[in-house]
């Protein structure tokens, strides 16, 4: 029996665990930085098998570092576990964050016998709609110390070569004065037309940026009353773009529009950062074939070819793992899913969506150990890094 036949088979024999931790993190959803119980139960199960955890790392109470064995190689695993405003998990952290423990478990005696270093690595918020969201970002320098990292996220596809869109996530406050709307408009500074013409600002700028930039957002707050001229009024925007320079240009360009609603209008403008600023994905080709050869095995008979690079619309922090290291978040197909919407977070709660993550966890356990054996893979895989760095 072989290293992966050996992993494969742990992930079976604690199938049930790993399963129904995925389930109670699914039942008991936790925004971003308070997911107390979710990462309570993956470090208390790692515990049990034989992980040494440091538990509340980086200054953040649910982010945890678990390892198991020692020296180098050193394989990182990355598990997620916040939710969604009001939709729970219809993004699927539960399921990554149960792979990771799954793989965790799989390897967790093989490590012992080949040498090396498994670290499955608890990262908060990787919603960026809470204040200080970005778990990755915040931990990256303990993250970076690994030579490899791997994760997954749910998706209506098979999938692993692709990027993802570097994102700023911020709030912008307009404050104005207030004033009788019918018998004194005179004395007061409307501050929702500072975010109308802001937002309307940006329509503008539509025309004017380069194909795959995104700025999209909410109005959070209004006024209170239609008869009082809002004093106050906020708007929470992200802007998405394939690069970090062109993510800056973009954004330049809204604070610019901004200042000109601020002008327009009278009202004062403050912007305030909310997420940590996101990286996009440096997509790794030699991991991705790796980990598509390893889905094969563990019986995916579906799965594409992937020659085309995929350029994808969200963002994530784990892009900024990827600019770091050689790093790897391969989609597993939990079917015909809408994420971020009600329907998703049903459907990452499915007997389907936790039978395919089980073939995750097998795939990230597999991939890691491809790597903790194969001298020339990590060396390549670093190389296609190093590159892909140097031009981007
Ligand atoms: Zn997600």
């Amino acid at each position: 029996m072989d290293f992966k036949d050996k992993a494969s088979e742990r992930i079976e024999k604690y199938r049930k665990d790993i399963v129904g931790i995925s389930k109670q993190i699914h039942a008991e959803p936790e925004l971003g930085h308070q997911e107390y119980k979710s990462s309570k139960l993956l470090v208390d199960e790692l515990e049990k098998h034989g992980y040494k955890v440091e538990y509340g790392v980086s200054g953040m109470e649910t982010a945890f570092i678990a390892r198991k064995g020692e020296g180098s190689p050193k394989i990182g695993i990355l598990a997620e576990y916040d939710c969604l405003p009001g939709i729970g998990h219809a993004c699927g952290h539960n399921l990554i964050a149960a792979s990771a423990l799954g793989a965790g478990i799989g390897l967790a005696e093989l490590i012992e016998e080949i040498g090396g270093e498994v670290i499955v690595f608890g990262t908060p918020a990787e919603e960026g709609v809470v204040q200080n969201a970005g778990g990755k970002v915040v931990m990256i320098d303990e993250i970076k110390k690994v030579d490899v990292a791997i994760m997954i996220h749910p998706a209506p596809r098979w999938g692993s070569y692709g990027t993802s869109n570097a994102r700023e996530s911020f709030l912008v406050e307009f404050h104005g004065k207030s004033s009788h709307a019918g018998a004194a408009p005179e004395k007061g500074i409307n501050a929702l037309d500072g975010v109308l013409l802001t937002y309307t600002g940006i329509n503008a700028l539509r025309q004017h940026i380069p194909d795959g930039v995104r700025i999209h957002g909410i109005i959070k707050h209004g006024g209170d009353s239609p008869n009082t001229i809002p004093d106050y009024a906020s708007a929470h925007l992200y802007v998405r773009a394939p690069t970090m320079p062109l993510l800056k240009e973009i954004y330049g360009k809204v604070e610019d529009v901004i200042k000109g609603a601020e002008l327009q209008s009278g009202a004062k403008s403050k912007i305030t950062q909310v997420a940590n600023t996101y990286a996009n994905t440096i997509p790794n080709k030699i991991l991705s074939d790796v980990w598509r050869e390893n889905m094969v095995k563990i019986g995916v008979e579906d799965y594409p070819e992937e020659k085309e690079l995929r350029q994808g619309g969200g963002s994530t922090d784990f892009g900024n793992v990827s600019q770091e290291i050689p790093a790897l978040s391969a989609y597993i197909n939990i079917g015909d899913v809408i994420l971020h919407s009600p329907s998703g977070a049903e459907m990452t709660g499915t007997d389907h969506a936790y039978d395919v993550m089980i073939m995750g966890a097998k795939g990230l356990a597999y991939t890691a150990l491809d790597l903790l054996t194969d001298t020339d893979l990590r060396k390549n895989v670093r190389k296609e890094y190093e590159d892909r760095i140097e031009t981007q």
